[in-house]
């Protein structure tokens, strides 16, 4: 009996102290919005080795002191963010601008929407386990109808993109259906998908809606295909439901360029701080000659139309949303008085316009993205990354606190509150 109670002990302690090595940080005391459900965890101590979230429990005093601690008391956490459409910059440097500008923004995944075999490089360097920049997810360069591929061409290109393990083939625009019918085969058998543009368009090349739901085009952006044509919408919401897809609607491009905001406004957002003034001159000066051209007159009815297109827009946002269609979230913030990072919250103010809820706004950056690469983020639960923002308030009540982000967790690097100020400190203008 005595021999039994004693190997009990031993196992007993030995458990403690499996224990205490098999934790490398500990967030205390942290409110946990874990994404899978509209509701917050309150008073939860959350447990990672590795890189993954290992144990989710009310929060209790701890005397181990072997582990990491993050106070997170008062904090909320959630996964952090993503950009599903992004156009990097040509330089290195301009990159790593980008790179900054997102990780204080809570992004740690962007989804490169105008690729280049260079790319590949850039990937290699941020995608790698000593980095606490954004992950990439990048695209070979587009295809668009200016080029008339032959067979043996495509075939070569859809390789070359499989060699080099792009995420997936980005198409702007295409020649012909038949051209894109051959291209998506090729893409089927190489198993690689596809991206980018709606394809039909009903003043140029017609690509039947048949052909492009049936493709291996796994996402579409800006609406395409879903505005200005009633009499087709039903069905392509069909196709939608039916294929699985996801949509980007970069509302925010839009809207920027819809003429109804006055430049003050534009060029004093948050996140301009860090665009050089003379580029701010010159894009102020481009909208001034572009207004003065247009004259007032017109420029009121355009501004007009422009107004109601976004209304339509909103109410297509809405309701893909309402029917369950996963959307995924990007400013596209790819032209002037658009900064990367800083533009996904307007992005959000504008699901928000459209009529989401907090919570199917936070999803379409977190869970909705990681499900469309098929990744093991984009929630808070036992057996995922640990891949998650501190805040200082409920982001289901209030998005605004996505403006002050308090701390990023990813690659199993934690960057707090003053490492983040540090990094922004140090972006050049
Ligand atoms: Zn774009």
């Amino acid at each position: 009996m005595k021999k039994i109670f004693s190997f009990a002990i031993v196992l007993i302690t030995s458990i403690v102290v499996a224990q205490t090595n098999e934790v490398d940080y500990v967030v205390k005391n942290v409110n946990v919005v874990p994404m899978n459900s509209n509701l917050v965890l309150k008073n939860q101590d959350v447990k990672i080795k590795d890189g993954k979230i290992i144990e989710i429990s009310k929060s209790k005093k701890s005397k181990n002191k072997t582990v990491k601690i993050i106070d997170g008391k008062g904090m909320y956490l959630m996964p952090s963010l993503s950009d599903a459409h992004v156009h990097f910059p040509e330089t290195e440097k301009e990159m790593e601008k980008v790179m900054q500008l997102n990780i204080i923004n809570g992004i740690t995944k962007l989804r490169s929407m105008r690729g280049d075999w260079n790319h590949v490089k850039w990937r290699e360097k941020y995608n790698a386990e000593t980095s606490y920049y954004p992950k990439l997810y990048i695209s070979a360069p587009p295809i668009s109808r200016q080029y008339d591929l032959t067979i043996e061409q495509m075939n070569d290109f859809v390789k070359s993109a499989k060699d080099y393990n792009f995420d997936f083939i980005k198409i702007l625009s295409i020649k012909s259906e038949t051209l894109f019918k051959q291209l998506d085969s090729v893409c089927k058998s190489q198993n690689i998908s596809l991206a980018g543009h709606f394809l039909d368009n009903p003043k140029g090349i017609h690509i039947s809606d048949e052909a492009f739901f049936n493709s291996n085009y796994k996402s579409f952006e800006h609406l395409g295909g879903l505005i200005g044509e009633p009499e087709k919408f039903d069905s392509r919401i069909k196709y939608i439901q039916d294929k699985k897809m996801v949509v980007c609607p970069t509302l925010l491009w839009y809207d920027i360029g819809s003429g109804q905001y006055d430049t003050d406004y534009l060029i004093n957002q948050d996140g301009m701080q860090f665009v050089k003034e003379e580029t701010k001159k010159e894009w102020v000066e481009k909208t001034n000659l572009y207004r003065e051209k247009t004259g007032k007159a017109a420029l009121e009815v355009e501004i007009e139309s422009e107004k109601k297109s976004m209304e339509e827009r909103f109410s297509v946002v809405k309701k893909l949303n309402d029917l369950g269609i996963d959307l995924i979230i990007s400013p596209d913030a790819s032209s002037k008085y658009m900064i990367s990072g800083f533009a996904l919250f307007e992005e959000m103010k504008l699901y928000k316009k459209s009529g989401l809820s907090n919570y199917d706004i936070l999803k379409s950056s977190t869970l909705n993205f990681a499900k469309l690469f098929n990744e093991n983020y984009g929630t808070i639960e036992i057996g995922k990354n640990a891949d998650f923002i501190l805040l200082g308030e409920n982001p289901l009540e209030k998005l605004e606190t996505l403006k002050e982000i308090k701390g990023v967790f990813y690659n199993n690097f934690y960057l707090n509150e003053s490492q983040l100020n540090e990094i922004r400190n140090n972006i050049e203008k």
